[in-house]
């Protein structure tokens, strides 16, 4: 993979695009800038290399329409602070037009260093990656470096469409996911666990199915295990699962058994009468769920057993929490698990929007030696797919 350390930078202009879907209030506050402060390293490396910045991004989902509650301006103020310079936001509705081009006559003809283009989806164009806007977008640099993993599943005119006309190289952030979500598990060092959970089987079928053929080990929690509990013959009670998916989570497992590969499912679970925090919560053991029980996370035995198993493990991708996490009675699982994995000496990845919130709320965001910030793109990476952004920055 390209990237920028081997683009040339003294006296171009480089047109980045970066990810700046940042989440935002009413008010329009923007609530968590940890995209923007994660693009400071790339950001600080072209500055540093002797270029001008122009960056592009999209945010929310105005539907090819400007909207100006999702203007970028809010991230323009916000990266000022950070960069502690001048960015000049190009206020223009059309991205690329006339308020552009003249911005960026200034950015070129002053002291400033860093310009911020209007929300790259703020026209049709953008996601239907066509080829005109594409090289309308182009006139704004020498060089395109693309840093938006969480945008490099998308074909769209500013992800993919600019390496016809500019060319392309990664940021420091799309190197370290393509790095830890790729590379690393082409050939993880043994013993490879991957620990599975969340909500559904049918979201993590290829992502079982790809990495099943490297893993070691695999641990499943969260809902799913009561899917894969049931195809097995286990009574589940009313836990959430899909009638649909049973007979291919039955296949999955016997598909892992001929691999050789060591499958675990809980040998215990803790849950309710409902999907409550308040309703009592109780402990069985796999073989004696009540028919009015709702499994909501594995059991302490299932906890200890896969914690002693990361422990011993190399590489650990954990996907998917082991219980409903957001509830206080129902966190042990997925804590004591994403407790070991900061323990384990081995590489540790996280991937999944929810699995990466689980880990902050615990405090140990600072223990993994990779946390994905992309859900679809690092879901689609780790299922071993050929991701749009990535290809055109391979030669
Ligand atoms: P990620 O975003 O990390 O890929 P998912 O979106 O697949 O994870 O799943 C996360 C959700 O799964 C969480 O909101 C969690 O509450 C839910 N979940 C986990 N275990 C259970 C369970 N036993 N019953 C119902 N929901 C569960
Ligand atoms: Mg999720």
């Amino acid at each position: 993979m390209r990237t920028i350390k081997e683009a040339p930078l003294n006296s171009k202009t480089v047109l980045l695009r970066a990810d700046y879907n940042v989440p935002l209030d009413d008010e329009g506050n923007i609530t968590d800038d940890l995209r923007i402060s994660s693009t400071l390293p790339t950001i600080e490396y072209i500055l540093n290399g002797g270029a001008k910045l122009v960056i592009c991004s999209h945010l929310g989902r105005p539907k090819g329409k400007p909207s100006p509650e999702f203007s970028l301006k809010a991230v323009a103020v916000a990266l000022e602070k950070m960069l502690g310079e001048k960015v000049i936001f190009s206020d223009d509705d059309t991205v690329v037009g006339e308020k552009a081009k003249s911005d960026f006559q200034l950015l070129k003809n002053s002291d400033a260093r860093v310009m911020l283009l209007q929300n790259t989806r703020f026209t049709p164009k953008e996601e239907e990656n066509d080829p005109a806007f594409a090289k309308q977008l182009s006139a704004f640099g020498d060089i395109f470096v693309l840093d938006a993993f969480g945008c490099a599943h998308r074909a769209h005119a500013s992800t993919v469409g600019l390496a016809d006309y500019l060319p392309a190289y990664g940021g420091f952030l799309i190197e370290k996911e393509v790095k830890f979500l790729k590379d690393a598990l082409e050939e993880p060092e043994s013993p490879f666990t991957v620990v599975m959970g969340g909500s559904k089987v049918s979201d993590k079928i290829t992502l079982i199915t790809n990495l099943m053929s490297k893993a070691d080990n695999i641990l499943i929690g969260g809902a799913m295990a009561q899917t894969f509990l049931k195809s097995r013959g286990y009574n589940v009670g009313i836990s959430k699962i899909e009638e649909d998916k049973l007979e291919l989570a039955g296949q999955i497992l016997e598909q892992a058994d001929e691999m050789g590969v060591n499958i675990y499912l809980p040998v215990d679970v803790t849950g309710s009468s409902a999907f409550s925090n308040e309703t009592p919560k109780a402990l069985y053991t796999i073989d004696a769920i009540p028919d009015d029980f709702m499994a909501l996370d594995i059991g302490e035995k299932t906890a200890q057993n896969y914690a002693k198993i990361i422990l011993k493990s190399k590489t650990v991708v954990f996907n998917g929490p082991m219980g409903v996490f957001e509830m206080a009675n129902y966190e042990q699982g997925t804590k004591k698990v994403i407790e070991a994995m900061a323990d384990c000496d081995g590489v540790t990845v996280i991937g999944g929007g929810d699995s990466a919130s689980a880990v902050a709320q615990f405090g140990y965001s600072d223990k993994m030696t990779h946390i994905s910030t992309g859900g679809g793109a690092s879901l689609e990476l780790l299922e071993g797919k050929v991701l749009p952004g990535v290809a055109i920055l391979e030669d």
